[in-house]
């Protein structure tokens, strides 16, 4: 299973020289079960490029191509590249738009996207053909009749968010966790929270026992992964000054990685106003507290899943 990054950056794009080495576009990441089995996790501006070089060759580039596009939720950051997605206007290619939502169709929310004034064409006007899958908690699906079995969980994150495991056949497994708080103190998607909570106050008794299981549900995804993905945007002060902006720090994802015995974490979701320079550091000291292997989501960077964790081969 063949892992790519296209878009590793949280909440809005910032190419640019502080940037530039893992990369400033939002949140893609190509996933190839097998070399003919394309999915995609999340449409951020990354999805722009990736469209791109699909369109290249075939199958894509004769019309024939599929994509499976995974959405873990509809903030901007994980959908702002869809309508510059070459493939959608291919006649012939099929993309694939799967999802949980509360109150509203998929369909609904990705039309409007792309509705006039905010775009010239509409998503049901384009060449391709488009097609959603309503996802509901904790759903479990097989892709191509098993060529990859997926499964969803519910992240900690305002409105709704999805959490996925993606496996082989062959028992490769990667999980895909962003965007989510942390287990600990305050459970979001419900409504909007305006302030983050006292810092000093217990959740009550109904919100503990939501957020433990919402917890098991993102440690079961991550059981024994060869790479797990994790939105790590924060730092610790900044997740105790903004809890429910709804992002979790490098040491709440080691925390949970290392209990499902996931054998090597990507931190993603990087902050935006995050350099380089200091997301290295973020990783020497996260790497140097951890007992499997850590590093940063960069784009261009391509891991494949060997079994007993991930090898770099390429970027
Ligand atoms: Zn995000
Ligand atoms: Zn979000």
């Amino acid at each position: 299973m063949l892992v790519r990054f296209w878009g590793v950056r949280g909440s809005y794009p910032v190419p640019g020289p502080a940037t530039n080495g893992l990369g400033g576009q939002t949140a893609c990441v190509e996933v190839r079960p097998r070399d003919d089995l394309l999915l995609v996790l999340d449409a951020g501006t990354g999805l722009r490029k990736l469209g791109r070089e699909l369109v290249k060759e075939p199958p894509f580039a004769l019309g024939q191509g599929v994509c499976h596009l995974l959405i873990s939720h509809t903030h901007w950051d994980h959908i702002q590249g869809l309508p510059f997605f070459a493939p959608l206007y291919q006649q012939g290619n099929r993309v694939v738009i799967y999802g949980q939502q509360r109150d509203v169709h998929l369909s609904h929310i990705f039309s409007n996207q792309t509705q006039d004034p905010y775009f010239p064409v509409g998503l049901a006007e384009v060449d391709a053909e488009v097609s959603y899958r309503e996802l509901v908690e904790g759903a479990r699906f097989d892709v191509n009749e098993g060529a990859a079995r997926v499964s969803c969980a519910r992240l900690n994150h305002p409105y709704v968010a999805v959490g996925y495991r993606i496996e082989t056949p062959e028992g490769l497994s990667l999980a895909y966790v962003s965007d989510t708080a942390p287990f600990d103190r305050i459970v979001l998607g419900y409504e909007f929270v305006k302030d983050g909570p006292d810092p000093d106050q217990a959740p009550s008794s109904d919100d503990a026992s939501t957020l433990k299981a919402m917890r098991a549900g993102v440690v079961a995804l991550c059981q024994d992964a060869d790479l797990v993905i994790y939105d790590t945007m924060f730092e610790m002060e900044e997740y105790r000054r903004s809890p429910h902006w709804g992002h979790s720090t490098p040491e709440h994802a080691l925390d949970i990685v290392q209990e499902a015995g996931g054998r090597a974490l990507a931190l993603f979701h990087h902050h935006p106003g995050r350099s380089d320079e200091a997301q290295a550091a973020i990783v020497r000291r996260v790497a140097d507290k951890a007992h499997i292997e850590v590093m940063a989501a960069r784009e261009g960077m391509a891991l494949r899943c060997t079994g007993s964790g991930v090898e770099v081969v390429e970027g």
